[in-house]
């Protein structure tokens, strides 16, 4: 029921005559609003509030007729029993439903005196806005963020990772493998005759050949593997939990495949591979990668130095394995 105690409110004309005036607040660009702590009825509100609520003469509304259903259990759950020990909740958000049933976001400051909870609330569309544009221009950032980083772990060439990126990814592999020991693969593979290549068709097919082995390379391997352009015509593979065997069925599938590109003069592509397993001592190098790389290049020399073409493995006892 609105109520107005007269005896409460003045206002001053020009003469500094104090007037009783209905609308005080009137000049508030602001919601004023005054609501029984036990009934939440409102018992008061200013112009502002009146025009800005859409409510209609005599006010008979609750405090659950102009705010969402979700600020109304806030605040009988939460602000109630705060302002009932504290006296007031300063800055409060809450959702008033306006004129029209819009929803509209608002901060509310909130103080007790004899039963009554005074009211003052603030829109805060704009404050609202700026809030989201932030949340945006964070989203946008984290966005570029990403893209920036798939962007400098790319080959400027190929779809493979560059060297840094690999070296990041096997890192990640290697502390997983100390951690529980399982074996990883490296192998090192290199163009067999690729000078001739570019120099016979020109370093634009040359150029063209890389990538359709590296989409080939991509295809191969599993998700867990890492697949690298370590440079020029060299790539790196790193098989996870590979062991000679795996390497043996990987590498026979992949010279079959690479097999399958096919020059401007109809020969078929060949690589040469030269292959290192990790074995669980190795794990204390100081530089694991570049011991594991090491071996598999003296094995990749080795079988560049005999027929090319095919895969060898470097192991420790048995020196190279021709697989
Ligand atoms: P081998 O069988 O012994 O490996 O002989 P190869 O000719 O493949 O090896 P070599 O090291 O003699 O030549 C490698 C060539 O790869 C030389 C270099 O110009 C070329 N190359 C390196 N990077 C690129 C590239 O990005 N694009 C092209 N088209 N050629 C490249
Ligand atoms: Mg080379
Ligand atoms: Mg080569």
């Amino acid at each position: 029921m609105f109520a107005y105690d007269e005896s409460r409110h003045c206002i001053f004309n020009r003469k500094g005559v104090c007037q009783l005036n209905e609308w005080v607040g009137e000049d508030f660009p602001c919601l004023l609003i005054k609501s029984d702590i036990e009934t939440t009825n409102i018992i008061w509100l200013n112009p502002f509030a009146y025009d800005y609520l859409g409510l209609k003469k005599p006010v008979e509304a609750k405090i659950a007729n102009i705010v969402s259903k979700a600020s109304l259990i806030f605040y009988e759950s939460y602000i109630k029993p705060i302002i009932l020990a504290n006296g007031k909740y300063l800055e409060v958000q809450i959702t008033l439903i306006s004129e029209g049933g819009r929803r509209v976001p608002a901060v509310a400051n909130l103080t007790l005196s004899d039963n009554i909870v005074y009211w003052a609330i603030y829109v805060a569309k704009e404050r609202d806005k700026l809030y989201q544009e932030l949340l945006e221009a964070r989203d946008l950032l984290e966005k570029k963020t990403e893209e920036l980083t798939a962007v400098s772990r790319k080959d400027s060439l190929t779809p493979l990772l560059n060297r840094r990126a690999a070296k990041d990814d096997i890192n990640v592999l290697i502390t997983q493998s100390s951690r529980a020991f399982f074996p990883l693969s490296f192998l090192l593979l290199d163009i067999d005759f690729f000078k001739d290549i570019n120099d016979t068709f020109g370093h634009d097919e040359g150029d063209k050949v890389l990538v359709a082995l590296s989409n080939l390379l991509l295809k191969q391997v599993r998700e867990t593997d890492v697949v690298a352009r370590w440079g020029g015509e060299e790539f790196l593979i790193v098989l996870y939990n590979a062991n000679i065997e795996s390497i043996k069925s990987f590498s026979d599938r992949l010279h079959n495949a690479i097999e399958t590109i096919v020059l401007p003069n109809g020969n078929p592509l060949t690589v040469s591979i030269g292959g290192a397993v990790l074995e669980q001592d190795e794990l204390k190098e100081s530089d694991v990668i570049a011991a594991q790389l090491l071996k598999a290049d003296k094995a990749l020399y080795s079988a560049k130095d005999n027929q090319r073409a095919h895969t060898r493995i470097f192991d420790k006892e048995k020196g190279f394995i021709r697989l």
